[in-house]
């Protein structure tokens, strides 16, 4: 059959819509509105599609909304994912308003995500307007949080079972099969609260933090050095956040020490926090008086998927078919919501346009490159949901 053809200006009007929507995360700037107008905007253009729109609600004032175009039968389920949410706009002059130079589209969100976002309602209008009949169902997933925690992917998971998700963060218009995931610990060390004179009385979790540190940094080395994953590289540590004490007249009585270990895919968070509590079991049986604990504050999965799975297989074709010539398998460095919906046990891929800026104050999008993702995506849906 014919591919699809794009609506070269539907896409760029809505691109520019979207970015004259404030959406920042309101748990990242506190008081910014959040995802309730962009979702409002995105619903009603769905609608105005055919789609059959939901809107949810996992959390009260965090809309994220999921549209169907109902297949005829029973072929497999595709979600195009991206998220409705933007990171702060300090130093930004003017971040809501899109502006289009030289084939860009500069605004914030334009990277990370809304040009993502404006492909894929370019992709249904175009399967609408083609009059293309799909037998599985084709859900887009416009979530909400992605920046913080994440909530939409994982309400829309739960109502709208799939088969597989292409998310669509940017990459370049590679193929993205794996990134890396993270943990977030608390290590605390406690003392003895006491006058600081009473070197008899006082014991000091600043100065036992200091031993599990020195710990720390030879775990440091080592997870480095282990065998780097052939995508995203090694494993890594940092220990970005310590408090401790409370004057300088009083022994210490605890420390606070945040950690964050990237993970590589096949690492575990339950792994990751027996390394740091064999560190702790180390410094206490070399002094009886150092007492420390660990706990996990968040954990997210690195995500992997096989080169060989059916929904790589049919982004890989739709893209070699659409940009004449085969797009390289990469990994990212970074989480993103596709490891929520693989461990919801959706089989995911990552594909998305040529950008730069995401989280800086210059921020732009390759519009080119957002009508080859929109070509490409209702390419995978025509051929995965048969
Ligand atoms: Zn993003």
């Amino acid at each position: 059959m014919q591919p699809p053809s794009i609506d070269r200006a539907y896409l760029i009007a809505t691109l520019a819509d979207l970015i004259r929507i404030n959406s920042v995360n309101p748990s990242l700037t506190p008081g910014a509105p959040g995802e309730v107008a962009i979702a409002a905007y995105v619903a009603d253009a769905l609608r105005r599609l055919g789609l059959d729109v939901s809107v949810l609600e996992a959390h009260p004032g965090r809309p994220s909304v999921a549209a169907l175009l109902r297949g005829t039968g029973e072929g497999r389920a595709l979600m195009l994912n991206a998220h409705l949410d933007t990171v702060g706009v300090e130093g930004m002059a003017d971040p809501f308003t899109p502006i289009l130079r030289d084939g860009k589209m500069y605004g914030r969100g334009a990277y990370d995500m809304k040009g993502s976002l404006a492909a894929c309602l370019a992709t249904a209008k175009a399967l609408v307007d083609g009059k293309v009949t799909l037998r599985g169902n084709l859900l887009l997933a416009a979530v909400a949080d992605e920046e913080y925690a994440s909530l939409g992917t994982a309400a829309v998971a739960r109502q709208f079972p799939v088969d597989a998700a292409i998310v669509t963060e940017p990459t370049e218009l590679d193929l993205c099969i794996a990134h890396k995931g993270f943990v977030w610990l608390e290590v605390e060390t406690l003392g003895r609260a006491a006058h600081g004179s009473r070197f008899f009385d006082g014991v000091d979790a600043n100065m036992r933090m200091g031993r599990f540190l020195g710990l720390l940094d030879r775990l440091e080395h080592d997870v480095r050095g282990r065998p780097a994953h052939p995508l995203v590289g090694p494993p890594s540590l940092h220990a970005p956040t310590l408090h401790g004490g409370t004057e300088l007249s009083t022994y210490s009585a605890r420390c606070a020490l945040g950690i964050e270990r990237r993970t590589v895919p096949g690492e575990t968070a339950a792994g990751v926090q027996a390394e740091i509590e064999a560190l702790i079991e180390k410094a206490s049986a070399a002094d009886p008086t150092f007492q420390g604990s660990a706990r996990c504050i968040l954990a997210r999965n690195a995500f992997e998927v096989s080169p060989a799975a059916p929904i790589v297989a049919a982004v890989r074709a739709a893209a070699t078919d659409h940009l004449g010539r085969s797009p390289a398998l990469i990994g990212k460095p970074f989480w993103m919501d596709s490891a929520l919906l693989a461990d919801a046990g959706v089989e995911t891929v990552i594909i998305g346009p040529v950008g730069n800026g995401a989280h800086t104050t210059d921020e732009w999008i390759d519009v080119g490159s957002l009508e080859d993702l929109a070509a490409i995506l209702a390419r995978a849906a025509v051929s995965y949901c048969q």
